[in-house]
């Protein structure tokens, strides 16, 4: 039985856990865009925002989620891809080249072993978790360029999926200072030369892009990073998923739950304070050294 959309009498075609119930197309793309701009709002207009596009779902959604908004909140958008060296991710780049095409983004690229003479995978041997490695190189690299372009915040795929995954296991592993950075929107500090960050999937779940893109008749990247397997994700991510198939606002309140508490506690003054410039770089940093920096050192040594 073909069942009709929570809004109108259409066709529902498309699923959004959040609602616990599916849309046509037209409402689907409503309630999608709703939650991109309620995280725009908060930045406000005449931005310049810099997206880190690996090319997956997520990411190409910002891409084109932002674009679609570029008048109303009068933006300006430039995207850029790093290649960290993975083999056969070459596809993501040219997925990410067509989209930029398509919406008209300015284009960055950057290859770790053309600037800095290494790869990710070249780490393998030298680093206790190379997806940590992986995520410190992206975030420094994203803010450099960001910073040196003079753009005001770096917008990442991070959706809701990530972010009740990134809390709990800061939960679960005790590191709840990180949950500081549980937010869609984190301001610039311009004297520590650290743009904003915002995450406009924020309170949209991995199933939402996937939708966005049909809906709107995107490609994306499908190759996933080849060490993904090893993560945690895997494990914790289906647990919430089957909490939110009985209770389809569970995600939402436990994010929204954890925010209240952090806002209520003394560690939401604690990123600033921890961090001064790096002693080689002058990118921020909480040891005398960035993380970025040591990683440089320790691939040079055999
Ligand atoms: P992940 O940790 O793989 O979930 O990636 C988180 C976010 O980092 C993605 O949504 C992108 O915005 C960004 N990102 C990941 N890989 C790259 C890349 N190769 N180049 C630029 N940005 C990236
Ligand atoms: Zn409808
Ligand atoms: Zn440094």
């Amino acid at each position: 039985m073909t069942k009709n959309c929570k809004y109108c009498n259409k066709v529902a075609k498309h699923f959004v856990p959040n609602l616990g119930a599916s849309l046509c197309d037209e409402h689907f793309l409503a309630y999608f865009y709703k939650r991109v701009r309620r995280v725009l709002k908060r930045v406000g207009r005449g931005k310049r925002i810099l997206i880190g596009v690996s090319g997956g779902k997520d990411s190409i959604s910002v891409l084109y989620a932002l674009s679609a908004l570029l008048e109303e909140f009068d933006l300006e958008i430039g995207s850029l891809h790093i290649d960290l060296g993975f083999p056969h991710m070459e596809e993501c780049a040219e997925v990410f080249k067509r989209a930029c095409e398509r919406t008209g983004a300015k284009m960055y690229e950057i290859s770790l072993k053309e600037e800095y003479g290494f790869t990710v995978p070249d780490l393998a041997e030298k680093v206790k978790t190379l997806c940590q490695a992986c995520g410190v190189i992206r975030r420094y690299l994203l803010n450099k360029l960001a910073w040196e372009e003079g753009y005001d915040f770096v917008a990442t795929g991070h959706n809701l999926d990530d972010m009740v995954y990134f809390a709990f296991n800061n939960l679960i592993t005790s590191n709840i200072s990180f949950l500081n950075t549980l937010d869609s929107v984190l301001p610039p500090i311009p004297n520590l030369k650290l743009v904003g960050r915002i995450r406009p999937l924020f309170w949209l779940n991995d199933a939402d892009s996937l939708t966005y893109l049909k809906v709107i008749g995107a490609e994306y990247c499908t190759k996933k990073c080849p060490y993904y397997k090893e993560t945690k994700q895997i494990l914790i991510k289906p647990l919430f998923d089957d909490i939110q198939k009985r209770w389809p606002q569970s995600k939402v309140n436990f994010v929204t739950s954890l925010r209240k508490l952090v806002r209520l506690s003394p560690i939401t003054k604690e990123r600033e304070e921890r961090m001064k410039p790096c002693s080689r770089c002058g990118y921020p940093s909480i040891l005398e050294v960035c993380s970025f920096c040591r990683l440089v050192e320790i691939s040079n040594k055999p």
